[in-house]
């Protein structure tokens, strides 16, 4: 068939994959799509809208998916060589409600190699280019799936939130990036980094398009043991933009550990728009700073060489022709499959978790973990939500930053919510002087998705940059 033809789509899904002929060689949003398939899948579903079978606000919509999550007979890479050919034979928790919603799948976007990184630089695949920018990098680990979504080669994607990996992507591409708390959406059939942090997430145009979705992935799962009920769901229908005596603070010794001078201007017309728009805006000092970044990647890396641990050339994923030996098997395998900085983690959370240094770094973390989850228990009792940048800086040039601990360094906005279990929000707010997007984060107490979103929903009714019609 003609890529040009038309069939019983629905026009959404038309301007999609027109989007991707004409853009996606240059922008590499995915790692796998197949245009046949999405026509027959969107010409099914339309057929199932116009039957009467789905009513969901997601029938016939289409969306990607980052490539950690299990798709059932679509290749699922993980952004690694390890398993450039692994097709998984079910579909992750995520997908399978989607497929439920009538939503219609286009592809799996790319990332970096098992979600390490910022910049989906590390990814086997190669970079995906950023559309506000194409010399920059779209953040990551999620970088596909937020570029899909601001470059319309998708309607709305999912990503995951480990350490920021949905928001600061969302931040540099300028779209809205969702991380909800810990548990509520179940982690079955998404590749795993680091088990305790681990959040699927979504990228979407509008707030109202987030809570939409939440509304869809968040519920109990009997496959994921942290997988937890949310007390209180249906974020869409109690979304306005009310902020009056809502009270937001801003960590002040946060932001005084560095940003760029746009990202602080930005940060400041946005408090003063929330103060204007009613809500109580004050500055306090949150405590821990210096601990957030060590303690993240401390307990990352630890999980995360558990984690890889199963790939190993045996069981799935690639296998070194001609081994002389089996551990010749294993050492060759994930020699030649896994890339650097993937390399890199396993190393040290090896280390950290070796005999002698258990004590002196991971347990040491795990404490540190533990008062800062207290600290800003404290502050939620004080604040209802609060106010960052999501990410120090715009978007860096492609190749920008090859030294990982600026790398590291440029998560400090991100990961407390990872360590926390909080739900985190990034929405676009303005544009630096070459025309970078700079997202906004709001950060809410475990389970205040409601207050977070309303407050994310002011901010974009308040704002005064243009990022869609
Ligand atoms: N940049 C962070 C890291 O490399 C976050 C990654 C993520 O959230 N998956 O660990």
């Amino acid at each position: 068939m003609n890529m040009n033809e038309k069939t019983d789509m629905n026009p959404l899904a038309e301007q999609v994959l027109d989007r991707i002929r004409r853009q996606e060689d240059l922008l590499r949003c995915y790692i796998s799509y197949d245009i046949e398939a999405v026509r027959k899948q969107a010409a099914s579903v339309e057929k199932k809208i116009k039957d009467g079978e789905f009513r969901s606000p997601f029938a016939g919509i289409p969306y990607a998916v980052k490539d950690n999550l299990c798709t059932a007979g679509i290749r699922t890479t993980c952004g690694s060589k390890m398993l450039e050919h692994f097709v998984p034979a079910y579909d992750a928790a995520v997908v399978e409600k989607m497929k439920a919603a009538g939503a219609v799948l286009i592809g799996k976007t790319n990332m970096d190699e098992f979600a390490f990184g910022s910049s989906t630089e590390t990814s086997f695949f190669g970079p995906t280019r950023n559309p506000a920018d194409l010399s920059r990098t779209p953040g990551g680990s999620s970088g596909g799936s937020a570029a899909a979504v601001a470059s319309g080669e998708a309607v709305m994607a999912l990503g995951t939130d480990t350490g920021g990996s949905v928001r600061q992507p969302a931040s540099h591409c300028g779209v809205v990036g969702t991380k909800p708390t810990y548990g509520v959406i179940s982690r079955w059939g998404l590749i795993a980094y680091a088990s305790s942090m681990d959040t699927v997430g979504t990228l979407t145009r509008s707030v109202e398009d987030a809570a939409t979705l939440l509304d869809v992935l968040v519920g109990e799962d009997e496959r994921d043991s942290t997988s937890l009920p949310h007390p209180r769901p249906g974020f869409r229908e109690i979304l306005n933009s009310d902020v009056r005596s809502l009270r937001i603070g801003i960590p002040a010794d946060l932001i005084d550990a560095g940003v760029s001078d746009p990202v602080a201007s930005s940060l400041e017309t946005a408090a003063k728009a929330l103060k204007e728009a009613g809500a109580i805006v004050e500055r306090f000092e949150i405590g821990l700073a210096d601990y957030l970044v060590p303690t993240y990647y401390l307990i990352a890396m630890a999980e995360a060489s558990s984690n890889l641990e199963r790939f190993d050339g045996v069981k799935y994923g690639y296998r070194t022709a001609d081994p002389a030996s089996l551990s010749d098997l294993y050492q060759k395998s994930r020699a030649e499959a896994f890339g650097e900085e993937v390399k890199r983690r396993i190393m040290l959370g090896t280390y950290v978790l070796s005999s002698g240094f258990y004590d002196e770094y991971y347990l040491k973390a795990l404490k540190v973990r533990r008062l800062i989850k207290e600290t800003y228990d404290r502050a939620f009792c004080k604040f209802d939500c609060i106010l960052t940048p999501t990410a120090p800086t715009t978007s860096p040039l492609l190749g920008e930053k090859p030294d990982p601990i600026s790398v590291y360094e440029s998560d400090l906005f991100t990961v407390s919510a990872n360590l926390t279990g909080c739900p985190a929000i990034s929405v676009p707010w303005s544009r630096d002087e070459k025309g970078l997007p700079i997202g906004i984060q709001l950060m809410a107490d475990v389970f205040c998705e409601g207050t977070m979103l309303r407050a994310a929903n002011a901010l974009e009714t308040l704002r005064e940059v243009r990022f869609y019609e």
